[in-house]
């Protein structure tokens, strides 16, 4: 791509280097940090920016090999990590997290719902199992996380922030991710109301939205829909991806002292791209075309 001088346009500048850190040093010492599926891929990178200045860290997710490699690799950034196996869909495992969270190092002062389940699928081949399970991870873990560190709050009367990872599709539906688009738009409507109901008692609600941030984690499925788009940098309007530790450095900001009078916002990390409208629409593709589907046989 060119620009009207001949030359190619720079796209939004590159974020500064990892190991930076947004906030100043310190800014969360002596707070506790919980993070699903702070194992892998974008919570680990979210995991790692709250390290970085001073968090204790708790991390859950189902399987533990994954947990207990991350919590070394977190470890080294300087706080203590806590690897905690959990299955977000199930009330009584979640309430033993925070168990286990606050007999670590007291109940944490953020819950990061990170968790999620996705892959591309046409609607009409979508099994019921496979809605099931994404909605119960997505949507029905993120409010049973979210519900837990509430009462705990409440009961205790101390304040608390809570982020919830969405997806641009909660506003634009996302053909392909029937299920996963409908419980990100569930996830939305969470950080709304509960932005609300616990605001009087001290507890924030935000969501923050990634952009396509690949990661070495991404499940085969994800990177295979990416692989169908080569060259996906220029195809966003910031003629880049995104960076993991650029959705960190936000999660670290909406979480702070800084942030005491944002709630029931979600913040979109992603160039824009959401927002991309072309003067002339691109030719409609069905779902199952950019699967390489076949025609639907019923
Ligand atoms: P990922 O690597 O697939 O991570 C998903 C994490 O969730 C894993 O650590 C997994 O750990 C955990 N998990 C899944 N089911 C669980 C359950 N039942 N209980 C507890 N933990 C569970 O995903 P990602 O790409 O890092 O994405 C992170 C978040 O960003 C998600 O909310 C996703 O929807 C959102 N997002 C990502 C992108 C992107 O470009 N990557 C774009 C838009 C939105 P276990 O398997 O160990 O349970």
């Amino acid at each position: 791509m060119t620009d009207e001088t001949g030359a190619p346009p720079p796209g939004l500048p590159a974020p500064p280097p990892p190991g930076v850190s947004a906030l100043p040093d310190g800014t969360y010492d002596g707070a506790v940090v919980l993070v699903t599926g702070g194992g892998t891929g974008l919570g680990k990178a979210i995991a790692a920016e709250f390290a970085r200045l001073g968090a204790d860290l708790v991390i859950a997710s189902r399987k533990e090999d994954r947990l207990k490699a991350a919590r070394d690799e977190l470890a080294g950034l300087g706080g203590r990590v806590t690897a905690v196996p959990c299955d977000i869909r199930d009330p009584d495992r979640v309430a033993a997290a925070f168990d286990a969270a606050q007999e670590a190092y007291g109940l944490p002062d953020v819950l990061v719902n990170n968790a999620a389940a996705n892959f591309p699928v046409p609607a009409e081949d979508m099994s019921p199992n496979a809605w099931r399970s994404v909605v119960d991870i997505t949507l029905t873990g993120t409010f049973f996380m979210t519900r837990e560190f509430a009462r705990r709050h409440l009961a205790a009367r101390t304040p608390g922030s809570v982020i919830a990872i969405g997806a641009s599709y909660a506003w634009t539906g996302g053909p392909g991710f029937a299920h996963s688009a409908a419980a990100k738009a569930g996830v939305r409507s969470l950080v709304e109301t509960l932005a609300v109901e616990w605001g009087p008692y001290g507890i924030q609600v935000n969501g923050l939205v990634p952009g396509l941030m690949p990661h070495e984690d991404m499940t085969a499925d994800i990177r295979g829909n990416l692989d169908r788009a080569r060259d996906e940098a220029a195809r966003q309007p910031a003629l880049r991806v995104g960076a993991p530790r650029e959705l960190g450095w936000a999660a670290t900001f909406l979480a702070s002292p800084y942030a005491r009078f944002i709630t029931g916002h979600t913040l979109v990390v992603d160039g824009a791209n959401w927002q991309r409208r072309g003067l002339v629409s691109p030719r409609m593709v069905t779902v199952r075309e950019q699967m390489g589907r076949g025609a639907f046989e019923g």
